[in-house]
């Protein structure tokens, strides 16, 4: 039974005060909270197994080795991947985005054409850009509609026998739209095109399964699902995984090393050289399953009322305008007050206590499609609150009166 006030209990950092106000933390998009089930298992790490892992004889890295080892079948479970070694441990979507980028540099040829969605975050446009410029490839934009929807027409005619990659996220963090990533994929596969869908902004919201999708990579960030920073995963069909070279060299990524030649260790070594963020990755392993507690499906229709409560609370205010009105979209409100900078909207929310993002949430190109600076952004969790919606809706009237 989905129980908000219960789930609330969970979260610590939500019973703090921030300039003497009860935080309303509204950041969601940008990170989740961490619920004391996750910091527990952070803390049980540094408290009774922290080793370095895959090569120690010792029981605290034979420990530290097998919790590593199961956080990554637990998420190969959460995504229905076929095989444990197609999960690729990262720092996060932007560290498993460069990863695959780079790999393409030895596949792409001069001329061979890459499609981005003109939704997308920089950590999927610029690596691409990098990818153009050292092989000659060439980067063309799906566009979108005034709603934040992609053309799908459009898509359709860029697609040819020289597209040899479709990168588009799978639910946009400055606008909340959920991109119809089933048919993105299917088409693109129709012309031999590889698929790289970025999850960052999914994975709290909606569980994908990677087989039933056919997708070839999709890649998430650990803070995103109330797990911890600087952890994610790269998931890759083992066959694209085993033709990409190894993005870093170190220890850990070898099979044998002398100064005349190496040769590389089988996935997922292959793509972790170096110590990894262990308890990280285990930690992420425990938000997972925290998340599969409270369940995706009550969490989706939590998040969707919220979604609409807000909408229709803060279209009441005269002069604000919300961007990103796709039929499908997530718990995301972006919106600006005609005549006022949204920074200045969010220092006001800021003082009571209201933290919302402001900018252009790393997607300048689609504030430049709105012809925009900026945005104030919302982004609504699970263990967020009608009551919230209020407090957030009062405080933005509260500011236009300030600033207008
Ligand atoms: N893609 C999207 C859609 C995102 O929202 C984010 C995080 N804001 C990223 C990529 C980058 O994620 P990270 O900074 O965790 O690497």
């Amino acid at each position: 039974m989905f129980d908000v006030n219960e789930i609330r209990k969970d979260f610590p950092i939500l019973d703090r005060k921030v300039n003497g106000k009860p935080l309303v933390y509204l950041d969601n998009a940008a990170t989740s909270q961490t619920p004391r089930q996750v910091i527990d298992v952070i803390v049980e790490y540094y408290q009774n197994y922290n080793a370095n892992i895959h090569r120690g004889v010792h029981a605290l890295s034979q420990e530290a080795t097998d919790k590593y080892e199961q956080a990554r079948i637990k998420i190969q479970k959460h995504f229905n991947a076929a095989k444990a070694h197609e999960i690729i441990f990262t720092s996060g979507t932007t560290h498993s985005i460069n990863i695959v980028a780079n790999g393409f540099s030895s596949l792409l040829k001069k001329g061979d054409e890459v499609l981005v969605s003109a939704m997308e975050h920089h950590s999927n446009i610029v690596p691409w850009q990098m990818l153009c410029e050292r092989t000659g490839g060439l980067l063309k934009v799906i566009p979108m509609n005034q709603d934040g929807e992609l053309l799908m027409d459009e898509y359709d005619k860029l697609l040819s026998d020289k597209t040899k990659l479709v990168f588009c996220n799978h639910i946009s963090n400055a606008l909340g739209t959920i991109n119809p990533i089933e048919e993105i994929i299917e088409k693109a596969h129709g012309v031999g095109a590889a698929v790289l869908i970025d999850g960052a902004q999914a994975a709290p919201h909606i569980v994908a399964d990677v087989q039933a999708l056919d997708v070839d990579f999709y890649t998430i960030s650990a803070h995103k699902v109330c797990g911890p920073t600087g952890a994610g995963m790269l998931y890759g069909k083992e066959e694209l995984l085993t033709k990409l070279p190894p993005y870093q060299g170190g220890g850990e990524m070898i099979a044998e090393v002398t100064f005349e030649k190496t040769s590389y260790a089988d996935l997922p070594h292959k793509f972790e050289a170096g110590t990894p963020n262990i308890c990280g990755g285990i930690a992420f392993g425990a938000a997972l399953d925290y998340m599969n507690s409270i369940g995706f499906d009550d969490i989706a229709k939590y998040e969707h009322e919220l979604l609409e409560y807000a909408t229709q609370k803060l279209l009441e205010i005269d002069k604000l305008k919300i961007y990103g009105t796709a039929k499908d979209k997530t718990s995301v409100i972006s919106f600006n007050i005609e005549g006022v900078h949204p920074y200045d909207i969010g220092s006001i929310l800021d003082k009571l206590g209201i933290a919302v993002r402001t900018g252009h949430h790393c997607a300048q190109p689609i504030m430049d499609f709105f012809n925009i600076p900026g945005t104030v952004r919302a982004s609504f969790c699970f263990y967020n609150t009608k009551e919230e919606v209020d407090v957030l809706v009062e405080g933005v009237k509260r500011a236009k009166n300030m600033l207008l």
